[in-house]
């Protein structure tokens, strides 16, 4: 899949963060919007709503007032009761204005305006009759109907606060379910976005390590490319840049050891032969001390041809690391040849073989795998004690062709069991290390394994155990040998 990348990895770091908080800053957002105006309409109905009725009951007083001075007034007649009656309607009617001024709910207009109708009347019967006995008679049923509308208009404002309560406790309930389905939603979204930033910011850093790794264990065939912001593509060019470096010093160093091996086994064999001769007494008869010194050139020369050859095949494994001549083999057969081809040191040390092999075929480098058994066997004749018991097991286990070869020598100490992969590493314990050897045997027996796609591991036991496994089928597609 095709991504495109910002060109930094802070960037990629920080557009993640942001689009990973936008939906939840979206969230919180609109909460706080939802519950602003929720907030905003209570206070005002509840504050309209309050002052509606605050004025009613302020009616129904001035309502008392204005009844008592215009009884008053029926009664005696006094001008200074008329003068308070004037007062007292003067107050009725601002409380009236006011109320008219006011946000009112449907109804509570129509009684306002019943209310003033009636005063108006009232207020004609008084001017019309003037005092005496007719108003007296008429004042007291025309103020119970004016209370008892006043007390309408109050009990209706009680009514519109509390309808205002129910409808702002419902607008609370909206409220809160429509953030629970915002959050419902958000939430895994949020959680995708996260997950997918993680796979963006992993993925190169991933095969950044997995080129390193491929660089350490020297796979250098397979060119780097990192898919990442520009900084990270940038390194994965450096990379491949120290790949190519690798490639081109490898090839120097295959080119180096198989000009210098070469250029050695010449002047090599002359001495070779020089010695020969003297040892043979061609040349005119030796003394012991002569004859003893012949004998170790010409021992020392047979050690040097044999590193010399170590060093050919090694150069000559790198030169062929990449192939494979494969077909089915029949891997006992291999371990018996192998063996077989040791006979003259193993019978000279007197070791002691165990073959525990059961019929397995594989499809493999017949020749390689011959290769791998014989630089372990030789080992282990090498580092056996005299006598000693050399076993070898041939099983499968799943798709795998397993060997396992131990011996009864020294072993391996658990702090060299990598590095006896490493070409030219010699073990450093005694008696071990006074043992002769290149240090180059292991290291082709591993290039060959990996070459089959297999591994090399060295476990624990009193001698030397090494335990090789490689799968049986081709690599790719191919069938599963027949067993
Ligand atoms: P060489 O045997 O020529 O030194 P190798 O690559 O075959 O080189 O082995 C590397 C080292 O691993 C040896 O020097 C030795 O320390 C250790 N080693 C390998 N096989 C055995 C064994 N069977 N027993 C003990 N040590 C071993």
């Amino acid at each position: 899949m095709r991504i495109t990348y910002p060109r930094s990895f802070l960037s990629l770091l920080l557009i993640g963060f942001i689009i990973v908080a936008a939906p939840l800053l979206f969230a919180l957002f609109s909460n706080a919007l939802a519950f602003e105006r929720l907030a905003g309409l209570s206070e005002q109905a509840v504050h309209s709503a309050v002052k509606v009725t605050q004025a009613s009951r302020a009616l129904l007083g001035a309502t008392a007032s204005l009844e008592r001075s215009a009884r008053q007034y029926a009664l005696a007649g006094d001008a200074s009761f008329l003068e308070a009656y004037r007062g007292n309607r003067a107050t009725f009617l601002e409380i009236t204005r006011s109320l008219d001024a006011m946000v009112l709910q449907a109804g509570q207009r129509e009684e306002v305006v019943a209310i003033e109708a009636r005063e108006a009347s009232i207020n004609g019967l008084i001017d019309t009759l003037g005092p005496g006995p007719a108003l007296s008679g008429r004042l007291p049923r025309e103020f119970a109907t004016l209370a008892d509308q006043g007390q309408a208009l109050v009990r209706r404002g009680d009514r519109v606060i509390d309808e205002g309560i129910e409808q702002l406790r419902e607008q609370a309930v909206q409220s809160r379910n429509s953030v629970f389905w915002l959050m419902i939603a958000l939430i895994p979204t949020a959680m995708l976005l996260i997950a997918w930033f993680t796979f963006l910011i992993a993925r190169p850093i991933t095969q950044v390590s997995e080129s390193i790794r491929g660089l350490g264990e020297g796979d250098f065939a397979r060119p780097i490319r990192i898919d990442g912001p520009g900084d990270l593509v940038r390194l994965g060019d450096q990379l491949d840049w120290l790949r190519e470096r690798l490639v081109t010093l490898e090839a120097q160093k295959t080119r180096f050891l198989q000009h210098l091996s070469h250029e050695l086994k010449t002047p090599l064999t002359a001495l070779r032969e020089g010695s020969d001769l003297l040892s043979s007494g061609v040349v005119g008869n030796l003394n012991a001390e002569q004859r003893e010194i012949a004998h170790i050139l010409q021992e020392n020369s047979i050690e040097l041809r044999k590193l010399i050859e170590g060093l050919l095949s090694y150069s000559a494994v790198h030169a062929r690391a990449s192939y494979l001549d494969a077909k089915i083999v029949q891997l006992r057969d291999v371990v018996r040849r192998t063996v077989n081809d040791r006979k003259l040191p193993i019978v000279a040390k007197g070791i002691r073989i165990e073959l525990n092999c059961e019929h397995v075929t594989a499809y493999c480098d017949e020749e390689k795998i011959r290769l791998v058994l014989d630089n372990l066997l030789s080992n282990a004749i090498k580092y056996s004690p005299e006598r000693g018991l050399i076993s070898f097991k041939l099983y499968k286990e799943g798709g795998d062709a397993v060997f396992e070869v131990l011996d009864e020598g020294p072993g391996i100490p658990p702090p060299e069991r990598e590095k006896i992969f490493e070409a030219f590493y010699r073990g450093t314990d005694m008696p071990v290390a006074a043992i002769k050897g290149s240090g180059l045997g292991l290291s082709i027996v591993k290039e060959y394994v990996q070459l089959h796609k297999g591994r090399i591991e060295v476990l624990d036991g009193p001698g030397a155990h090494f335990r090789i496994r490689f799968p049986r089928k081709k690599a790719e597609g191919g069938e599963e040998a027949a067993a």
